[in-house]
């Protein structure tokens, strides 16, 4: 807090896994004799850059960029790029951090980073994007590489922006590099089945906590927020295993809509048009708009998955959730819930799959576009899916096993973080003091 009094996120981020470590440092003092916990909050390396663009009207704008490389100890940098205005150093940080346990949760020889700039994607041309993200690229890329840096997208960075990044890369660096960005488009590298896998990992990792309680996901109610990237596939996959979608929203309010979300019409809202949630309304007027995000969390529901941004679930939240009967929550954004909502969830023994477990599914299918890429070959959409399938499943046995070896059971936010920490701390451990 001395060296980054202002950064809140990134203190957030950071107690919530100190805490859960407690155990961990009484029972190995190796940890805390090399001093990994100081070490492992310090990133290998933090960037700031300018990123200078002309709008269509001729105006030129400055943006900060960012990207951050903070632990390499099992493998490459790898974490999103997010457009958004409130990215400064506190958010990319706390994602990066974040971004190292989730990464050694799946498995994968991945290390964290995260990277991102506090432009605002809302209403710019496609051409002003484009401008933008090479701007971005014209730095970024010599700090990156298929074995040091592989960025991807977050929010406000989707296939359009990877694309023109992945353009920007090449034009600078020659040859083609495919396995220095993930979540290309299909035509140029990208892996079937990444664009589904953080919202579908998700609902596999809600599937295997209802299943060890002799529950499923059929006929349960389940709201939603956010309608970007992870939310849209959260709801596709909890609506294929059969339950029904109340509710979605975006930064501007929520729909609610008794029937049953249509998922043709949200994606074309928002994947296509890149327009306004409200305008569900239009094709289904039977549906309602309510105005400003948080509400959503007042609709009872038994299973509750939010899917939009840092801190829009509060302790509030959480008790209108109980209140209403849910069930489970599962984190598909980062840090989604405030650290009171989290402790009030778990002692009401709520079934709680934390975000670096349960949204795990992006990084790790992106892993799987990098062995693609190294290999010259494309798995099939099953192929993907069923391996996305397999390391959800392990994700959640190994934040299981490691929650009870530490007498925690059930607690999933302290076994996903000490099965995380425990593999990053070993490998820091063994390549000695760096
Ligand atoms: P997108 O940009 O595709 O979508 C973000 C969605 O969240 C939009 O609908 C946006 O609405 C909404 N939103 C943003 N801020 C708020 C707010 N304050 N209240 C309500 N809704 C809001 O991003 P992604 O779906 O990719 O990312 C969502 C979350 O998931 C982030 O936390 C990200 O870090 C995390 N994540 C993403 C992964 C991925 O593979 N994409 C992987 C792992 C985690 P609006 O359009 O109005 O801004």
């Amino acid at each position: 807090k001395r060296r980054d009094p202002l950064e809140q996120e990134f203190h957030q981020a950071v107690k919530e896994i100190l805490e859960c470590l407690v155990p961990v440092l009484a029972r190995h003092p190796q940890y805390m004799e090399n001093a990994i916990l100081e070490r492992l909050v310090e990133p290998e390396r933090s960037l700031s850059f300018r990123v200078p663009w002309m709008d269509d009207s001729g105006t030129i704008h400055v943006n900060r960029g960012y990207r951050i490389q903070f632990n390499s100890a099992i493998g490459p940098y790898k974490g999103g790029i997010r457009f958004h205005p409130s990215v400064y150093s506190g958010i990319v940080k706390f994602l990066g951090f974040e971004q190292i346990f989730k990464n050694a949760l799946t498995g994968l020889p991945i290390g964290g980073g995260k990277g991102g700039a506090d432009f605002d994607p809302k209403g710019k041309s496609d051409r002003e994007i484009m401008a933008f993200a090479q701007s971005f690229m014209t730095e970024l890329y010599r700090h990156i590489g298929p074995d040091t840096d592989i960025p991807a997208g977050d929010i406000g960075v989707g296939a359009r922006e990877i694309g023109y990044m992945f353009g920007q890369y090449k034009r600078i660096r020659g040859g083609h590099e495919a396995g220095v960005l993930t979540g290309k488009g299909l035509l140029y590298g990208g892996s079937l089945a990444r664009k589904e896998a953080t919202g579908y990992g998700l609902v596999y990792f809600v599937q295997e906590m209802l299943a060890a309680q002799g529950l499923g996901l059929e006929g349960q109610t389940v709201v939603v927020s956010g309608s970007g990237n992870v939310s849209i596939y959260a709801m596709e996959k909890a609506q294929q295993l059969g339950a029904l979608v109340i509710a979605c929203s975006d930064s501007g309010g929520f729909i609610h809509d008794p029937q049953g979300i249509k998922l043709d019409t949200v994606k074309r809202l928002k994947e296509q048009n890149r327009s306004r949630i409200s305008e569900y309304l239009k094709e289904h007027p039977h549906a309602e708009y309510i105005k400003g995000s948080t509400g959503i969390w007042n609709l009872p529901c038994q299973i509750a998955l939010p899917c939009a941004t840092q801190n829009e679930l509060d302790e509030e939240a959480a008790r209108a959730l109980v209140a209403g009967g849910v069930l489970a929550v599962g984190e598909g954004a980062n840090m989604p819930s405030t650290l009171p909502a989290v402790n009030y969830f778990l002692q009401q023994g709520i079934l709680f799959a934390p975000a670096k477990a349960a949204n795990a599914g992006g990084v790790a299918v992106s892993g799987l576009e990098m062995s693609q890429n190294g290999m010259r070959l494309s798995w099939s959409f099953e192929e993907v899916d069923e391996r996305l399938r397999l390391i959800m499943k392990n994700i959640y046995r190994s934040a299981v096993r490691a929650a009870e070896e530490y007498e925690l059971p059930g607690n999933l936010v302290a076994g996903a973080n000490i099965a995380g920490f425990l593999k990053v701390a070993d490998a820091m451990l063994a390549q000695g003091v760096v």
